[in-house]
Parts: structure tokens; sequence; C-alpha cells
């Protein structure tokens, strides 16, 4: 076993809401041991000690809708045609770079073919590649036409497609059985459409209630967990009714939906993937995508309604997290942390609000909140050492200069170069 660690002299903010605090933390294996709310109170005798010199110390974010496979391309196809071999070295890098930029919790939220997420899960469980905490999910599940459905006409060839086609119960439970003898953390049904998709847009519903009802059955004979990509009032509805866990998008909702989201929030996750909204209307140009082609597509409709969702459903408490759709030309990877200042910039949420949704609810959504997301004695040792205030600039948090390290399970993901002590001295 590795020496303890103590970090000395750091702000803890703690992931609870609580105002930070100078102090220390000791961490031993992979758990936080001590922590004193007093500089020096802590005992370092055999420890390894990181003199802080006053940077913060946080709990690792939870990205809480992953697409490691997704392969910074700008169409569906440029994803799904990306030889096996090649993707999966590209999902071993990916993850390296999620962990290293403090991402040491993911929830996977689909993969581009069947096994990747699993495969790249087992490795980062197995020690052989670094990665963060991931919870595996299974290839998109959709019905012919909707989004997902990449056949053509003159080729229609399961290959060809982004998502895995089903029609009628008993397709779905055959491929929900596929994925969970592949052993899926998650079952991810296409429940409404995208704008990205023209032939079905992001207010259409396709699910019969039927199919849902079988992946259910099959989902929760298993003990694992549904998630929805859910954009239309009707699908976040139908998630619901189908007792789904992680709601992806949720833009669109009435007041019966927000009702239904309120009655179910101590068991549901929002995770809308803002960020995707926002970069098709204002930074896609350069993939073909004008803002007038956006609007076209019906993404200025979609972003206002969906600014009005998530305040409501912020208002409500509902736990909604940041996250969602990194891994397009126009979202690149590791830029994820983006999504904490979205929330305050267009949802009202605080600045100390957005860190717990990806701290605290980031525990929760990871099934592990009496372990994971917060610092406190005992909790699994998953922190960021970071140069500067959060609370102050979010922006910080997607500056790798500014994430001075990074630890999981009480092991450096990245190793502090040199005490910031020694470097603030530098700086001075
Ligand atoms: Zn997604």
């Amino acid at each position: 076993m590795t020496d303890p660690i103590l970090f000395a002299n750091v702000r803890i903010l703690d992931g609870t809401g609580a105002h930070p605090v100078s102090g220390s933390v000791l961490v031993e294996g992979k758990r936080i041991r001590a922590m004193s709310r007093s500089n020096g109170a802590l005992a370092s005798g055999g420890a390894l000690v990181i003199d802080g010199a006053g940077a913060t110390l946080m709990p690792g974010m939870c990205e809480a809708h992953t697409h490691f496979s997704w392969n910074d391309a700008a169409t569906l196809a440029g994803i799904q045609t990306m030889p096996l071999e090649e993707h999966v070295l590209w999902c071993a890098k990916v993850a390296k770079r999620y962990l290293e930029a403090g991402f040491t919790s993911c929830v996977g939220a689909a993969c581009a073919k069947p096994r990747l997420d699993v495969v790249i899960r087992n490795a980062i469980d197995a020690g052989q590649i670094p990665g963060p905490r991931y919870l595996a999910a299974s290839q998109e599940i959709t019905v012919l036409g909707a989004l997902g459905d990449e056949t053509l006409p003159h080729l229609p060839f399961p290959e060809f497609s982004f998502g895995v086609n089903v029609s009628g119960a008993e397709e779905m439970r055959k491929a929900v059985r596929m994925f969970l003898k592949y052993g899926v953390d998650s079952i991810k049904l296409n429940l409404s459409g995208d704008n990205f998709t023209p032939q079905s847009p992001a207010e259409t519903s396709w699910m019969t209630d039927a199919e849902v009802a079988a992946a259910m059955e099959e989902v929760r004979m298993r003990g694992k967990r549904g998630t929805a990509h859910a954009r239309s009032a009707e699908s976040v509805k139908q998630a619901l009714r189908h007792g789904i866990q992680v709601i992806y998008h949720a833009s669109f909702t009435d007041e019966e939906t927000l009702d239904m989201l309120e009655a179910a929030k101590d068991r549901v996750f929002v995770a809308p993937g803002i960020a995707i909204l926002y970069a098709m209307l204002h930074e896609a140009e350069a993939y073909g995508i004008t803002y007038e082609k956006a609007c076209a597509m019906g993404y200025q409709i979609e972003w206002d309604h969906a600014l009005e969702s998530l305040k409501a459903m912020h208002r409500r408490g509902v736990r909604v997290l940041p996250g969602g759709d990194y891994g397009f030309a126009f979202t690149p990877h590791c830029q994820n942390a983006r999504d904490l200042e979205f929330f305050v910039k267009y949802l009202g949420f605080t600045p100390m609000e957005a860190i717990r949704c990806a701290t605290l609810y980031g525990g929760q959504i990871m099934m592990r909140g009496n372990e994971l997301g917060t610092i406190q004695d005992g909790y699994l040792a998953d922190l960021l050492l970071v140069d500067g205030d959060p609370l102050a600039s979010l922006a910080i948090l997607r500056d790798p200069k500014r994430i001075l390290a990074v630890m999981k399970d009480g092991e450096f993901a990245k190793a502090p170069e040199f005490s910031a002590q020694r470097r603030w001295e530098h700086a001075a």
C-alpha cells in the first residue's frame, strides 16, 4: 500500500453546498480518512504532504451523459464508420483524457458499437487503462425511421446503423437481453427524435408503450437501469411512466411533465446536455450549419424551450446534472465542464449549485451516494486540486493548467508537478 497523502493548506470545497473552509485532508488507501478545518491540525507522520498553498480541493466531477465512442466527427455516420479496432483505442484515449480533465466519474449514455462501453469499463476496473469510474451503456436502441436508424433503403444492413433498430416488444426484448448479456450497466432507449436528424425532429416520439415496457421488464429483472433520449414532452412522460431513471435532454415539457418529474425527483436524474444546442446554433458554421440553418432545423425553438424547462426543474428540486453529448466536432471532448458555466449563465443556478450538481449529485447518479461525490471522512478519495476559486470562475475547471492534480481511489491520475507552494513562489 502506498503512503498516506496529506493535502495541507487547501481550501476545502466539499461538494455539499457548504461554504469552503481552509484546512487539510488526509487520504489513506482509497479513502478520505480525516479532515481538519484548520491548518496544521492533522498529523502528517509518514504521509506525503502536498502543500496546496491555498488551492481548492474539491471532489472529482461527474459527467452524467458521456459518449466515449463519439469520435469528434460532425456526423453520426462519421462516428459509426470508424473501424472497431481504431474505435477501441479511441475510447481508451478519451477515457484517460476525461480523468485527467477532472472527471473521476462518467455515466455512459450510449456507445457506437455494441460492446465498446463494456470493454472500456472492464479495462478501467481491471487497471489495464486509466479512466474514470464508468457506468457502461448499451448502444442506442431505436425504431425504424427514428434517431439512430442510419440504414439506407438500398443498404438495410444493421452495421450501417448508429443505433440498434427494433420493431415490436419481442425484438426489443431480444436487443435488451443481448446488451445485458454483454454486461452493460444501463440500457439506452431513443424515445424521442432529435433535430440533428430532420426525419425525426426533437418534438416527435417514437416508441410504443409495449416496446418500452418490454425493455424495462428485462432491465428490472437483471437489476440494471433504463435511460432515455427524451426531448419531447410525451417522451419524458413515457420515460417516467415506465420507471426510467436517467432522462437525457428533457427539452420540451408541459405542466403535467414537470409535475411528474417533481413527483419522481428522488429517483430520477435529468442530464440535458445543453451545450450541443448552443453549439449547433452558434458554433457549427465551420461544419456547414449556419445560425439560419440551425434555426431551420429547430434548434432556436428547442433552446428556448429547454431553458424554460430546466429552470422550472431547478425551481422544483429535480436533480439536473451537467454534461452531455460531447464528442461531436462542434462539442469536442473534454470541454464538458463548460456545462457548469451554462447552468449559471442560462439556467439560473448559482456557481455553488452547479458544482454540487457535478459532485454531490454525481455520486448519486453513480449509485454510490453514500461514499462518493463529496469530501467526507470515509468517502472514496476522488479529488481535484484546483488552482484558484471555481466559485469565482467556473471556467478554470476546463483549463488543464488550472487542474493541478486529479486523484481517483486515492491514487493520482494527474500528480501535482511540484508543490503548489513552490509553483506560486515561482509565479510571484
Ligand atoms: Zn447523448
